[in-house]
């Protein structure tokens, strides 16, 4: 009798867990999965992946890339495509002693709150397929005081890599409000500084690379945890900070430099609205950072704060924007949705006078489309417009309840 066997490993069935049958021959389940292990190795170098698994895309690649998620921005952009191209050339380098060794580009994102610097990193990490976490460096203290250690903040990009600590090694972690970390005067106080300086000191460790152990479950509340060393040499981090009344830095700097001939035609070409693209590093350092970590992220770039036109973009264009989210989700109900430019500009209106950027056209919206997403469902409506009267009408409910509750 004729045993079936597999025609690439030649193991019989069973041996096996599973024998496919083709016309000539056989296949296990074992040389499938490693076919399939080739062919996805054998795609991603076709389509540029490196033997790590990173895509290398050109800086204007990634700008276009930016450009269907993020409105506006430009400069930031730009900044940002050159520093993560630079990193991830710079990791797919062989490591060579005799050669120049490029320096990591840590990046600082500076400005207003809802302007994108977190949409902006999240939405590098997306497109490089790499590990990403937010940390939030108001949680962070020094070892021994209440908050979380600054160790904690690989604790989260651990998770976000499943443990895998190879694929940590090349993530990015995004450390927003990195401003509220910066020494408060120029004096170090006598009580200790804990939410300050001690804690860029610890920063300063994690940006310039090295190694460090990280338990992996994170806090203090698991003492007996068996610790994982991690590299940060090749962890790119981005920070990010509102740094209000950095301005007044700004502009000081430049008055007291612009002096003598030809000082008062310079002072006239200030932007005087926008004084935070002309941030120099020596800027946070008047606010307070201390000048090793400045020197740990060298490229310094700004984010504009969001006008109208933008706003009314950001509602509409990018390509997960929020109404295309709610016009989806009212599809999912067999309802199309459709809004009113009107609707639309009121939403903008709303989200100036509230003064909270981008992130406040959200939660207008969510106030006008509630009742609508509560009651569709169990109707038979098979269309819903969002008229300029329907809006006001929700938005002027919700106001006269806060009214009445404050
Ligand atoms: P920041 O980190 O600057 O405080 P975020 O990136 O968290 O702001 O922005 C908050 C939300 O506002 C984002 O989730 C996004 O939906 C929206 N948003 C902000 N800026 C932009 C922008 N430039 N383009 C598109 N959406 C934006």
């Amino acid at each position: 009798m004729k045993i079936d066997k597999c025609s690439f490993c030649g193991r019989e069935k069973k041996e096996v867990n599973l024998l496919i049958a083709g016309m000539e021959g056989h296949i296990c389940d074992n040389c499938v999965e490693q076919a399939h292990a080739i062919v996805e190795e054998e795609l991603k170098k076709d389509q540029g992946f490196t033997t790590n698994g990173l895509k290398l895309l050109k800086p204007q690649e990634i700008k276009d890339f930016l450009d269907q998620y993020v409105i506006g921005q430009d400069q930031a952009k730009k900044i940002l495509a050159v520093a993560v191209y630079n990193h991830y050339k710079r990791l797919n380098q062989p490591v060579s002693a005799d050669e120049t060794e490029i320096e990591k580009s840590n990046i600082l994102l500076v400005g207003e709150t809802g302007t994108g610097k977190t949409l902006l990193a999240r939405t590098i990490a997306k497109m490089l397929h790499v590990p990403f976490t937010i940390v939030d460096a108001t949680v962070l203290t020094e070892a021994g005081y209440v908050g979380e250690d600054i160790e904690s903040l690989l604790t989260r990009l651990l998770q976000a890599a499943d443990y895998n600590v190879e694929a940590a090694e090349r993530g990015i972690v995004f450390i927003d409000e990195l401003d509220k970390i910066a020494r408060k005067g120029d004096n170090p106080s006598i009580t200790r500084d804990v939410s300050g300086e001690g804690v860029q000191q610890g920063l300063l460790k994690l940006l310039e690379g090295s190694i460090v152990n990280v338990p992996p479950q994170g806090g203090r509340k698991h003492p007996e945890q068996k610790m994982i060393p991690v590299n940060t040499k090749n962890i790119l981090f981005i920070c990010g900070g509102a740094f209000d009344g950095i301005e007044k830095k700004i502009a000081m700097r430049l008055n007291t430099k612009i002096v003598g001939y030809g000082a008062q035609k310079k002072a006239d070409h200030l932007d005087r609205d926008n004084m935070m693209q002309y941030i120099s590093p020596q800027d946070l350092k008047s606010f307070g950072l201390i000048p090793e970590i400045i020197g740990r992220i060298p490229v310094l770039t700004y984010l504009e704060p969001l006008d109208r036109k933008a706003l009314r973009s950001i509602l509409t264009e990018p390509k997960n924007s929020l109404i295309k989210q709610y016009v989806k989700l009212f599809k999912l109900d067999n309802i199309e949705l459709s809004f009113d430019e009107d609707a639309l500009e009121f939403i903008v209106d709303k989200a100036l006078e509230f003064k909270l950027g981008a992130r406040g056209l959200r939660a207008i919206c969510e106030n006008i489309m509630n009742d609508a997403m509560f009651d569709t469902p169990s109707t038979n409506v098979n269309s819903m417009k969002i008229s300029l009267e329907y809006a006001h009408e929700k938005i002027d409910i919700v106001s006269s309840v806060r009214l009445k509750a404050s």
